[in-house]
C-alpha cells in the first residue's frame, strides 16, 4: 500500500456538502493541502442530483418550526450564492387535503404568516385544477427550484481555483487515528492498489455513507434511518408545465420542476419510499440500491395524484430517479430537517457532516466557523485575515 503526504484535510464525498466544504476550507480556512474524494466518477451525482431540486422556504414543513424557520432565513442567501442555479420562473402551489390532513387550511395559512413567508389564496383559476371535494383550499407561495447541473459546475470551478485536488472513482474505506496527530485514510481507487494518505482533518461528507467506514471510525451517535426513494421524471401537460405543486399533510404528493431535465419530478408519500431500514455499519446502502429491482410505481403515483389534480393523468412519464434518502430517526415524525454535526471524540479531528437539504449548507458553514482548525498548514498573514 503506498503513501501520501501529508494534507491538511481530506473531505470524502463529493456531493454539494463536500464540494462546498472542500472550499470553505481552502478559501475561508486558508488550507493549502485539501483533496476531495468521490468513488463516483463525477461530482454531485448523487443525492445531490437525484433529489426533489426544491430550494426550501418553510411550506413544507408546518410541524417542524425549526426547519420552517431556519429554510426562510437561507432561501434568500442560497438565491444570492447561487443565482445561475435558482429556478424562480414558475408558480408555486400549496394545496390541502380535506381528509386525513395532519394541517388544516387555517392552521397552515397562519403559520406561514406568523413567520413572515408570502402566502396568498391562489386564483379561481389556478384552484380549478384541483377536484375541490379533496381539497380544502389552495395557496399561492414563494419557493424556488434549484439546477444540480449547474451547481455541479460551480463546484468543480470552484474547488479547482481554490486549488482543491479532486480524486473521483475513489472510495475512502478506513479512517484511523496515528500517532502524529494526524489521521489516516485507506483509499481504495477503482482498478488500482489501495492506499494511504494522512490528513490532520477528516471531513465525511458521505450522506448515506456515513457509516461505512473501518479503521478507527466509531460509527455517528446520532441514529440515521436509510430509505430507498423514486420519483418519477414527467413531461406535464400544458395546464401543469409552469407549476410546481405540493398536496399536505397525510396524503402528500409533489410535481415539481427539475431543471437539470426540463422535466418535472413526481413524488408520493405512499410510493416514493419503497423501502427503508435502520442505518447499521454492515449494510452498504449504495450496494442495497445497486441490488434493488427498480419497479417503477409511477402508474400508483399518477392515479392517485389524479384524484386530486385530474389533469396530471395527461402526463408522459420519461424515467424514475432511484436515491437512498438518509434521514436522522428523530425526524420521521415530525419531517423535521436538520443538520447533523458529530465530531469523533476518539477519532480527534474527524467530523461526520449531513445536511437534510440542500440550504442547510448554511447552518453547517456557521457551525464550521466556530471551530478551531488549528494545526493546519495555514501561513501567518492569512491566519491573521
Ligand atoms: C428523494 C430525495 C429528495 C430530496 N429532495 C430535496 C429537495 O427537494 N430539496 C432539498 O434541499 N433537499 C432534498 N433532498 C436532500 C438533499 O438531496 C441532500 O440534503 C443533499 O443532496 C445532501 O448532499 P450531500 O453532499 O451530503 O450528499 P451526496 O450528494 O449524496 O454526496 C455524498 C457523496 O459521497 C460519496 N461517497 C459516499 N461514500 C463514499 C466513500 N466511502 N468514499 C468516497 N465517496 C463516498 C457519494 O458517492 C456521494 O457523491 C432530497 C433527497 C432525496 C434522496
Amino acid at each position: 500500500m503506498s503513501t501520501t503526504n501529508m494534507q491538511d484535510a481530506i473531505v470524502i464525498g463529493g456531493g454539494f456538502y463536500g464540494a462546498a466544504i472542500a472550499v470553505y476550507l481552502a478559501r475561508q480556512r486558508g488550507m493549502k493541502q485539501v483533496t476531495l474524494i468521490e468513488r463516483e466518477s463525477s461530482l454531485l451525482s448523487r443525492a445531490s442530483y437525484n433529489n426533489q431540486a426544491r430550494v426550501h422556504n418553510g411550506y413544507h414543513y408546518p410541524r417542524s418550526f425549526t426547519t420552517a424557520y431556519r429554510s426562510r432565513i437561507n432561501l434568500p442567501k442560497f438565491v444570492q450564492d447561487w443565482p445561475e442555479a435558482v429556478k424562480q420562473d414558475f408558480t408555486k402551489l400549496y394545496a390541502i387535503a380535506r381528509r386525513n390532513s395532519k394541517v388544516t387550511a387555517n392552521q397552515f395559512e397562519r403559520f406561514y404568516r406568523e413567520i413572515g413567508a408570502k402566502i396568498e389564496l391562489a386564483s379561481p383559476a389556478l384552484r380549478s385544477l384541483f377536484e375541490p371535494r379533496l381539497i380544502e383550499e389552495v395557496f399561492l407561495v414563494e419557493e424556488y427550484a434549484f439546477d444540480s447541473t449547474q451547481l455541479a459546475r460551480w463546484a468543480l470551478s470552484e474547488l479547482q481555483e481554490s486549488g482543491v485536488r479532486i480524486r473521483l472513482n475513489t472510495q475512502a474505506i478506513a479512517i484511523a487515528n496515528s500517532p502524529n496527530q494526524s489521521l489516516n485514510i485507506t483509499l481504495a481507487p477503482e482498478g488500482k492498489d489501495r492506499e494511504q494518505i494522512s490528513a490532520r482533518y477528516v471531513f465525511n461528507c458521505t450522506y448515506s455513507g456515513l457509516n461505512q467506514f473501518g479503521g478507527d471510525f466509531p460509527g455517528t451517535r446520532t441514529a440515521l434511518k436509510q430509505e430507498i426513494t423514486e420519483m418519477a421524471l414527467m413531461r406535464m401537460p400544458p395546464a401543469l408545465s409552469d407549476l410546481g405543486i405540493t398536496v399536505m399533510d397525510g396524503p402528500f404528493f409533489s410535481v415539481m420542476p427539475f431543471p437539470a431535465r426540463g422535466l418535472h419530478t413526481v413524488s408520493h408519500v405512499r410510493y416514493t419510499p419503497h423501502l427503508h431500514w435502520a442505518d447499521d455499519p454492515n449494510t452498504n446502502p449504495y450496494q442495497k440500491l445497486d441490488g434493488y429491482q427498480r419497479d417503477t410505481r409511477v402508474d400508483r403515483m399518477i392515479r392517485d395524484i389524479g384524484r386530486y389534480l385530474p389533469s396530471v393523468l395527461g402526463s408522459e412519464y420519461i424515467d424514475s430517479l432511484f436515491e437512498v434518502k438518509t434521514i436522522l430517526s428523530k425526524n420521521e415524525g415530525d419531517d423535521g430537517r436538520p443538520i447533523l454535526f458529530e465530531k469523533h471524540e476518539t477519532l480527534p479531528g474527524c467530523y461526520s457532516i449531513l445536511g437534510g437539504k440542500i440550504d442547510n449548507i448554511y447552518d453547517v458553514l456557521e457551525k464550521l466557523e466556530t471551530e478551531n482548525l488549528s494545526g493546519a498548514q495555514i501561513t501567518s498573514s492569512e491566519q491573521a485575515q
